[in-house]
């Protein structure tokens, strides 16, 4: 058995904001299979702290940044845990990462340092008698956890997993001194990013592996058009650096036994979803496909190429069904929206994510970077057809409709690129023409629902590597 600690800021169904939660809620069960034992280490927001059953208290401090902590060692959600309880730090009703101004926490890089010292604290034997052999660390938030391994001069290796390197946890270089980090390391090829600190370059420049969610998006970040200014340090490290796809969970995710939905598990099944849905959002009947979005509304996600190819679906008898919230503009230009044939709702609603991927025909993504993307996954395995933008795992995860895919009958969605809102329109024409014809429709949703976006293939990836990198450290 190996034991790996997995450092994450939130895990699906606890606490989520993105897709990091559904990879870091779903990490455990599958790896379970694979001889890995990993705990889940997480900051005690109130809905975790609520959800901890059999907790055990296995560690205190009378100062972490401020104020007292305390680790806890319990289960929730069928995923064993360990919670640090430090509520000057976490206990907050607004967002994990923004407060009320919509902005990040002012400190928030002290709220997840702390996070990454209990990480290293663990590594050294000092919280508990639960010794993790390895360090599995997601995204900026837990970014300081490899440098604190190195700093305090610990063996265990460590691996970063990058969900989205846009999100960087910047720091004043005046806080160095706060954070544990040695003015000696504040220097370009270590922790420092263009006059501030940050905390994903830590960990990048500090683990022992890089991953990222997808193959394409690994080779993505080695540039400058998608490395966001750390497209050098990846190439530095490019022989540490590799792409695993992420899965699905599929107790969560499977149109057969979904108890948000009409369960089904043939395409012909999703006709009363469809009636459903358009009940439930006041949509009449149409023509054209139904097509849904359930995204973040953000400029990665690329939805404001959406709002000016909509009339092209609209034109041909398609309707839009989104939900979605962010970018307070978006919001806007979508809520502005007054036309019988386009459904918006603007809130966090995981039911209605259920029910709008059930009853969708199809589901768009056109993201100008996407490191995996989940929803084109779940609505491969709903035979909801994936409109994506041919980038990152999207690349990766759907076979596009194209003269030589439809004549072998493989294809599964369609792609366009550039990510333009010309593109986009055109693709949307090209998916109201496949909608006509019945025969090649359903062929493609067969072949999608037949698409494995099961966790088995990565989680035996993940496995393998943990093996090398614990065999490498002894
Ligand atoms: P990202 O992590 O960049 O937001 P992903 O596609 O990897 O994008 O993951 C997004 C996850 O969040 C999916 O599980 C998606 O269903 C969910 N999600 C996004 N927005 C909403 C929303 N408004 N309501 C419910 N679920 C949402």
């Amino acid at each position: 058995m190996t034991r790996v600690l997995s450092v994450t800021s939130e895990c699906a169904p606890l606490v989520k904001t993105g897709g990091l939660a559904d990879v870091a809620g779903a990490l455990p069960g599958a790896l379970a299979g694979e001889g890995v034992e990993m705990r889940t280490l997480l900051p005690g927001y109130p809905a975790v702290l609520g959800a901890l059953k059999d907790g055990q208290a296995i560690g205190a401090s009378e100062d972490l940044f401020g104020g007292p902590a305390r680790l806890i060692a319990g289960r929730a959600e069928g995923l064993d845990l360990l919670v640090l309880d430090a509520p000057h730090l976490y206990d907050r009703a607004q967002g994990i990462y923004l407060g009320p101004d919509g902005k990040d926490w002012p400190d928030n890089p002290e709220r997840f340092a702390a996070l990454c010292q209990c990480a290293a604290q663990l590594a050294a034997g000092r919280l508990g008698d639960w010794r993790p052999d390895l360090v599995h660390c997601h995204d900026w938030q837990a970014g300081l956890a490899p440098y604190y391994l190195r700093r305090d001069g610990l063996r265990t290796p460590s691996v970063l997993t990058i969900h989205n390197i846009a999100f960087q946890g910047l720091a004043p270089m005046a806080r160095a001194d706060d954070l544990g980090i040695a003015a000696s390391d504040l220097t370009a090829d270590k922790l420092e990013y263009w006059g501030q600190i940050s905390a994903l370059k830590a960990g990048l420049v500090h683990a022992d592996h890089l991953t990222t969610v997808s193959p394409t998006y690994a080779r993505d970040l080695m540039t400058p058009e998608f490395g966001m200014g750390l497209d050098g340090v990846l190439r530095d490290r490019r022989d540490r650096l590799s792409g695993i796809l992420n899965g699905i969970d599929l107790s969560v995710w499977s149109p057969g036994t979904d108890p948000h939905i009409r369960p089904y598990t043939t395409p012909r099944g999703k006709a009363v979803n469809r009636s459903a849905l358009r009940a439930e959002l006041g949509l009449p009947e149409a023509s054209g496909p139904l097509c849904v979005v359930v995204s973040r509304l953000t400029g990665q996600k690329g939805l404001d190429l959406l709002l000016d190819a909509l009339p092209v679906l609209l034109g041909r008898g398609g309707q839009l069904a989104l939900l979605g919230s962010g970018d307070p503009a978006l919001e806007a230009g979508f809520a502005a929206i007054e036309h019988p044939d386009v459904a918006v709702r603007i809130g966090y609603d995981e039911a209605l994510s259920h029910r709008m991927i059930a009853g969708g025909d199809a589901v768009l993504v056109p993201s100008r970077f996407e490191p995996c993307g989940l929803t084109q996954l779940y609505g491969l395995r709903y035979g909801t057809v994936p409109l994506v933008a041919l980038t990152g795992g999207l690349a990766d995860t759907v076979i596009p409709a194209t003269p030589a895919t439809m004549a072998r009958q493989v294809a599964t969605g369609l792609q366009f690129h550039p990510v333009t809102a010309d593109a986009l329109a055109n693709a949307l024409a090209h998916l109201c023409d496949l909608f006509e014809h019945p025969k090649l429709w359903s062929k493609m949703q067969r072949n999608a629902m037949a698409h494995p976006v099961d966790w088995a293939p990565s989680a035996a990836a993940y496995a393998a590597l943990y093996e090398t990198l614990v065999a490498a450290a002894r």
